[in-house]
């Protein structure tokens, strides 16, 4: 069996096209299914449907095979997996964002985020002291209430920085989804990964071409 986990939204529906065309289907909507493990056209592959962040988890555990997860949850999970593949989907950007106007704050900066590993990487890279704040969403919120000063947030359109009076200020990294695989598997199963990973290309290819 080969088991893919991937998270609904965004992924899935970007994914699942590019499935198909390496012939694996869902055989029931994975978006309106209470099913959490999906079967495919084909009766040796399956999919897993996980929460965006927990995709490298199951992937380096080997619960699941091969994975698709943003860039942006792969930087700030580190760990050991292949990343064999830019699937060139969900593209957004990794950028800090502050109140508009705000002069930069005196002394040290306090950044709200979910990426803390990104934030603390980032700004340790600059050499500037910062207390970074966890949240686990609505990171918008924070600088205006005066729980901090900058945001570290994924931005597509920039649409929700600007409805709260916030702007994108430094790019941290361009994301986009990548195929993940686990490194045992990719040892057991090698020819059949393979395989995938080149009709994934290929399919990627035709929709970009360079
Ligand atoms: P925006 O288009 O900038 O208003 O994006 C709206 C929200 O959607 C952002 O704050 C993010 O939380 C989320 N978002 C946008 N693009 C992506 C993406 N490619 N992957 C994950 N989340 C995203």
């Amino acid at each position: 069996m080969l088991t893919i986990a991937l998270s609904k939204g965004r992924i899935l529906d970007d994914t699942l096209p590019l499935l198909a065309e390496a012939g694996i289907v869902p055989t029931e909507n994975p978006e309106k299914s209470r099913k959490l493990i999906i079967p495919t056209t084909q009766d040796d592959v399956q999919l897993l449907i996980v929460r965006a962040t927990d995709v490298p988890t199951y992937v380096e555990h080997g619960a699941a095979d091969i994975g698709v997860a943003g860039k942006d949850v792969l930087l700030e999970y580190g760990g050991e997996l292949y990343e064999p593949l830019d699937l060139q989907i969900a593209k957004c950007k990794l950028m800090t964002a502050g109140k508009v106007g705000a002069p930069e704050p005196k002394g040290r900066l306090r950044v709200a985020t979910k990426f803390v590993n990104v934030a603390k990487r980032y700004y340790a890279e600059q050499g500037r002291q910062v207390e970074v704040i966890k949240l686990y969403g609505s990171m918008e919120l924070a600088p205006l209430v005066g729980l901090a000063d900058k945001i570290i947030d994924v931005v597509d359109t920039g649409n929700t920085l600007r409805a709260n009076g916030l702007e994108a200020q430094e790019l941290i990294a361009t994301i986009s989804s990548r195929l993940i695989v686990n490194k045992a598997s990719m040892k057991m199963q090698h020819s059949r990964i393979q395989a995938l990973i080149d009709t994934l290309r290929s399919a990627v290819e035709s929709r970009h071409p360079s």
